[in-house]
């Protein structure tokens, strides 16, 4: 039988009920295909081991911080090899060093380099039903590694490509891709297709349904996956492929996400641009040399670590922490008639930055101000009802 990836997110195994309802779900799914299967951390075991972290050790030295991280990922995949061989199959667990993923010499973020799929051939052959760790591996110098958080997804598509392009499902708490976060506007309509592109878009805007890294590492080989729930698989869900020649111009999404501002002054702005894109996620910039100032975007999670660089680089800086990111995503969004109507929608005064390429349109504006504006520009744009 033809190998198949299951990616199952934290969220699809916070309890032992869902865990023991993902294995009848692994079940069924063994009757089409031969499962390799791919787990989170249950819930929200990666940001309590964090929190546990941090309130030992003021900075706790990264390589101690993925053995600590790594450890979530080993409960819920024995715990779910247990409860398949409870369902009489014969499912064995794996860490991700385990199967080989072999990464860069990078600690909390590192690339997945090559996948030796070790162990996984040979419990394949045995029929067995491979249960790998994800956001794991290990490094080239021999030293266990996170992908990145939310990097299970990775895993999952690295998986599928090493197996020779196999199918690919990603399992999560909403059925598929919306053009808007469902949770935050259920009337968001529903995608049954959709381009790796815009995904990707998405993903790096604050969409957090699938890592931005694994869809660009799915386009990059093109390997078509589907996006679907563990709580309802019969609704289906979204596939995401390769459609840009039958994508018609237009928007196709729009993500949120709360951001800090921080202000810089001096004449050092490039060089001290490098030093930050290095040590922190950098979302935004613009340079202002005759008015000698550096504004810098980042996502509110690497505040400490852009507060830390700053300071260990001895600028001057102001910071606002009130602003949201909302990025428009579709084809061709830079056109002036889609820009026209997002500045009338939101108005110009509100908008405290801009940025924009033919895929991606953001516009920083207030947090309290943020629900109306995508609300707003969600209704211009058609993005609620069905697809
Ligand atoms: P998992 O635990 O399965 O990895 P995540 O929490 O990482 O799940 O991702 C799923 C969440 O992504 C959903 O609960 C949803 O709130 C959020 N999300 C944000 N934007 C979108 C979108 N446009 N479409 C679908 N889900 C989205
Ligand atoms: N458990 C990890 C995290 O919370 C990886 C993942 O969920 O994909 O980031
Ligand atoms: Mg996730």
């Amino acid at each position: 039988m033809t190998p198949c990836v299951l990616k199952f997110g934290g969220s699809s195994v916070a309890t032992p009920e869902r865990i023991r309802a993902v294995a009848e779900l692994i079940k069924r799914r063994a009757e089409v295909c031969h499962p390799v299967v791919v787990v989170s951390a249950m819930g929200k075991t990666t940001d309590e081991l964090l929190n546990l972290a941090y309130s030992v050790s003021k900075n706790p030295p990264p390589r101690e911080l993925d053995m600590l991280l790594t450890v979530g990922e080993r409960i819920s995949m024995a715990l779910l090899s247990m409860a398949l061989h409870d369902l009489g199959l014969k499912a064995v667990s794996f860490t991700g060093s385990q199967v080989g993923i072999i990464t860069e010499n990078r600690f909390n973020r590192a690339r997945v380099l090559e996948i030796k799929l070790y162990r996984i051939t040979d419990a394949l052959k045995e029929g067995k039903i491979p249960v790998v760790a994800g956001f794991q591996g290990v490094s080239v110098s021999k030293e266990i590694t996170t992908l990145g958080r939310g990097g299970s997804d990775l895993t999952a598509v690295a998986l599928a490509i090493s197996l020779g392009k196999v199918p690919c499902e990603i399992y999560t708490d909403v059925p598929g891709v919306f053009a808007l976060d469902p949770r935050k506007f259920p009337a968001a309509r529903r995608y049954e297709r959709m381009d790796y592109t815009v995904l990707s878009e998405m993903a790096s805007s604050g969409a957090k349904v699938m890592h931005s890294r694994a869809v660009n590492l799915a386009a990059k080989y093109d390997l078509p996956f589907l996006i679907l729930s563990s709580y309802e698989p019969e609704k289906g869900g979204t596939l995401v492929e390769k459609r840009e020649h039958l994508e018609s111009p237009g928007v196709k999404a729009i993500t949120t996400m709360p951001v800090v501002m921080f202000d810089v002054e001096g004449r050092e702005g490039i060089p001290l641009l490098a030093r930050m894109v290095e040590a922190v996620r950098v979302l935004n910039f613009s340079h202002d040399a005759t008015g000698r100032h550096l504004v810098l975007f980042v996502p509110v999670e690497e505040r400490e670590r852009a507060l830390e660089t700053l300071s260990e680089l001895g600028v001057r800086f102001a910071l606002r922490e009130d602003l949201a990111m909302v990025c428009v995503i579709g084809w061709g969004v830079s056109a002036p008639e889609i820009m026209d109507t997002i500045f009338s929608v939101v108005g110009w005064e509100h908008i405290f930055m801009m940025g924009s390429s033919d895929t991606k349109v953001c516009i920083a504006v207030e947090r309290e101000r943020e629900g109306v504006v995508v609300e707003n520009l969600a209704r211009k744009f058609g993005l609620y009802g069905t697809a």
